[in-house]
């Protein structure tokens, strides 16, 4: 029996693609549309303002809403709005928070989504899933994947160095994650798509493969980057959960995110998480190890670095596996607080401190 799979109906991922808009099927869907653009803040907004330019000869009416974050409150109020005088079609702009409450706000209000990152720092750029606040806690939510995705890779190249670490440390994460997809369905907890996996295996693989090319540039770095995160989000979409991009290693930084404070992004944390995975991993059986590529592409490779101590990282450890229930190589080991501490000391050797810094962030 087949089964019915959402993903984008467009994809545009190249230079001057926004300005290109009206050579697309895009341009066609604008014909006489009403169109609400929902805009981080920041430098994202000139991105906004180009965009607004590009399509207001096509577009019968363009208005622009600022979001600041993506607290429930923001989220009722900005559907509100929707809700009261509905557009034909929205279109999120921004690096991440805009982009999962244009998501929350289409699925909910039922407007198809037109998603333009202006960073590729996670795979939320074209995924299944949006990030929302509650409590002052970060939790996902599914929501309806967006109808097309468009990435101007001339905006993505003045997009800060650390945002594209961070979208490179959740890619990265496929490897741990789907390892552990392997044990839950071998312990015979969870139903393995085979589809799902090949496609997020070969989304992490295919960047891991561009590595290894001798003339690489910035430019294709990035396309291959934003292409292997938008085939994540479809692999999700295609296991309907996140299953294949989230693993153990975003169970710690989920613990980060709870019981420590969040003190850096989604895709940076995960990186320090995939570090851990990939020891107990190894572990159990030999798997070909991430950290080379830590250290070619410049990830974080120590907690410290993100503004995390010793005591924090323990606790993010001992919590992560209760962060929800979901069949990891945790369980397969029941860490003690003595062996997380030793093993912390191996996976994060003082000599990996310092060798990331948190700068330059502006994520819409
Ligand atoms: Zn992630």
């Amino acid at each position: 029996m087949a089964k019915k799979v959402h993903i984008p109906l467009q994809l545009i991922i190249e230079h001057g693609a926004i300005a290109h808009l009206h050579k697309s099927s895009i341009g066609e869907w604008l014909q006489g549309a009403r169109v609400l653009l929902i805009s981080g803040s920041g430098s994202t907004r000139k991105v906004t303002e180009q965009i607004k330019d590009a399509i207001k000869e096509l577009a019968e009416e363009v208005s622009i809403l600022t979001c600041q974050d993506v607290k429930l409150d923001t989220i009722n109020e900005i559907e509100r709005q929707v809700l009261e005088d509905t557009p034909d079609l929205i279109m999120g702009v921004g690096g991440g928070k805009a982009l999962d409450m244009s998501k929350v706000v289409g699925t909910r209000s039922n407007v198809p989504v037109i998603l333009f990152p202006t960073a590729i720092s996670s795979d939320v750029i074209c995924s299944p899933v949006a990030s929302i606040k509650m409590m002052n806690h970060s939790t996902s939510i599914g929501v309806k994947m967006p109808q097309a995705v468009v990435i101007d890779l001339d905006v993505l190249a003045s997009c800060p160095p650390r945002l594209m670490s961070a979208g490179i440390g959740d890619l990265l994460s496929n490897k741990t994650a789907l390892f552990d997809w392997k044990l839950a369905h071998q312990a015979g907890k969870e139903e393995m798509n085979t589809f799902a996996n090949l496609m997020a295996n070969n989304a992490v693989e295919s960047f891991m493969n561009l590595l290894n090319q001798p003339e690489l540039n910035q430019s294709q770095l990035m396309k291959v980057a934003a292409e292997a995160l938008i085939m994540s989000g479809i692999a999700m979409s295609i296991a309907g959960s996140s299953r294949p991009c989230s693993g153990s290693e975003h169970l710690i930084s989920h613990a980060l995110d709870y019981h420590c404070g969040s003190k850096a992004l989604h895709g940076e944390q995960v990186a320090i998480g995939v570090l851990f995975s990939q020891y107990l991993q190894g572990q159990r059986e030999k798997i070909e190890k991430l950290t080379p590529y830590f250290e070619k592409l410049g990830l974080p490779t120590h907690y410290e670095d993100l503004g995390y101590t010793r005591e924090e990282m323990l606790r993010a450890i001992v919590k992560a596996p209760s962060m929800r229930d979901r069949y990891t190589i945790f369980n397969e080991f029941n860490l003690l607080e003595d062996q997380i501490d030793r093993i912390l000391d191996e996976v994060y050797p003082d000599q990996a401190k310092n060798r990331y810094r948190l700068t330059g962030l502006s994520v819409g």
